[in-house]
């Protein structure tokens, strides 16, 4: 096992990398901005070390800097959580020319998938169904135009290094394509450093169901079941479930064994997910696959009862996985609310600023995975999300009771937060009935709203 890691993020992710290492008994470092000397993560891990300014890229991005903290603290590995340097193959390269085990697939693997218009050609020469569209070059804006009368319209437009919800255009009317696709290519370029876009049929109100993945070093992979992530708002999820209510037994094997294919086909090690969209009828389609833990794992493991932080560094140690497919029993019913720190009121803007008061819900059942405590600043330079809620009930009705109980205890003074979004969420018919797609919070709750 390894004994010593470095965790290269903040926040509620780094928290809970920290509890999974004390658990297995590995030593931690975490890193900080000069902003985060006196953040949670910094407090718990058993060593810190400033890596730079406050900014993400002077510091949380800051290679050099944070491969120099793990040398010289002795450290084996590096635990890069999601966002930040997660899905940068150079970093990943980095570690491995210095010697240091990255707890994550090869570079090599993160390099592919984070090419998103590779991703799909790779999927489909391994006979995994990808959303209808074009990954291949494009040569001019009129070869794009004559892609996207083939493809059809609506279509969306999307950054081959996109993520976080970021870098996607809907094109619902051929007049609309040539400004969109100029604009598509400029912002890609902006926020990922690479023009390459590609383009897909956008599929009608679909649902997001994902599929967890586990391989260990020795060519093993299972998968842990589906998560429902269709609720989201700008691309982006707000609240996931697991379960899913709308996959029945047959189609929940069916994308399990394409899932496991479609990591396989990538000789894929560690934790990753599967991302499919799903129609109405039931048809579904490879949308990404993200190289890293997700945000959302913890409503996996609340219903597998498996430690997916801790298989990921018992893979890296390079241990045999001992977990069998048949083995893995999905029970009872998990439902996550990231928490953010944003006013849904004012079109969802950033509320950084000092908690006040703080009262956590908890009793059975209930899960908080977060950094914050009283007196803490929230900063205004990194991501609004400040904790995650989770609930687990014996079916999706109990845990729907038992979030609505524990948002209501929530109490966070001082700044404005999603709570109430998310219980109305909950209220919704819609969402009680399960009846819902990607498209819900645009149509049913955010012009209500307004
Ligand atoms: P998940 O797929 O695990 O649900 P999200 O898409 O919500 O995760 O992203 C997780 C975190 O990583 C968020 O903080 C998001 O802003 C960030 N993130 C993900 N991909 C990127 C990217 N390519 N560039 C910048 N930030 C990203
Ligand atoms: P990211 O890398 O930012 O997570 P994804 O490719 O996973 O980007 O897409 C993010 C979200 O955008 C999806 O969960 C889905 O809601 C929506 N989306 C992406 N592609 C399509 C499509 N072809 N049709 C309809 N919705 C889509
Ligand atoms: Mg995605």
């Amino acid at each position: 096992m390894l004994k010593k890691i470095l965790i290269a993020n903040r926040g509620e992710i780094a928290v809970r990398i920290i509890r999974a290492c004390r658990e297995l008994n590995i030593r931690t470092v975490a890193i900080y901005s000069e902003q985060d000397k006196d953040a949670l993560h910094t407090q718990m891990a058993d060593e810190a070390v400033c890596v730079g300014g406050p900014l993400s890229k002077d510091s949380y991005l800051n290679m050099t800097n944070i491969l120099s903290a793990c040398v010289l603290t002795g450290c084996e590995g590096i635990h890069p959580g999601f966002g930040f340097l997660s899905e940068n193959p150079k970093f990943a390269k980095m570690c491995r020319e210095c010697n240091i085990k990255f707890i994550g697939p090869d570079y090599e693997t993160i390099e592919l998938m984070g090419d998103k218009a590779r991703a799909r050609e790779i999927m489909k020469k391994a006979n995994v169904p990808v959303v209808p569209g074009y990954e291949g070059e494009i040569l001019s804006y009129d070869h794009a135009l004559d892609l996207a009368k083939n493809i059809g319209f609506p279509l969306m437009i999307k950054a081959a290094a996109g993520g976080g919800g970021k870098g996607i255009r809907i094109v619902r009317d051929i007049k609309e394509f040539k400004h969109n696709f100029e604009a598509a290519k400029l912002e890609a370029k902006a926020c990922f450093g690479e023009d390459k876009v590609y383009i897909e049929k956008f599929i009608e109100n679909p649902r997001h169901i994902e599929f967890q993945i586990l391989a260990d070093e020795y060519n093993k992979v299972v998968h842990l079941g589906e998560r429902e992530c269709s609720m989201q708002r700008n691309n982006q999820k707000v609240l996931e479930e697991a379960p899913s209510i709308f996959l029945n037994d047959n189609l929940r094997e069916k994308m399990g064994k394409v899932a496991v294919k479609a990591a396989e086909a990538v000789d894929y090690k560690n934790a990753g997910t599967i991302e499919f969209l799903v129609d109405d009828s039931g048809e579904f389609y490879f949308m990404e696959m993200n190289t890293r833990i997700q945000v959302e794992h913890p409503i996996t493991e609340m219903v597998t009862n498996i430690d997916i932080v801790k298989e990921q560094l018992k893979i890296a140690s390079g241990m045999k996985m001992e977990i069998n497919q048949e083995d893995i029993k999905i029970s009872g019913h998990a439902i996550e609310c990231r928490i953010n720190a944003e006013d849904p009121k004012n079109n969802f803007r950033p509320c950084p600023g000092v908690i006040t008061e703080l009262y956590t819900p908890s009793g059975l059942g209930v899960r908080v995975d977060s950094a914050i405590y009283c007196g803490y600043e929230i900063p205004p330079y990194y991501d609004s999300m400040i904790g995650k809620l989770i609930t687990f009930g014996d079916d999706r009705e109990n845990a729907i009771i038992k979030m609505k109980r524990a948002l209501d205890e929530f109490a966070i003074g001082g700044v404005t937060t999603n709570i109430d979004f998310q219980y109305e969420i909950l209220e919704h018919e819609d969402f009680i009935n399960g009846n819902y797609n990607t498209s819900f919070i645009e149509n049913k709750l955010v012009n209500n709203n307004a």
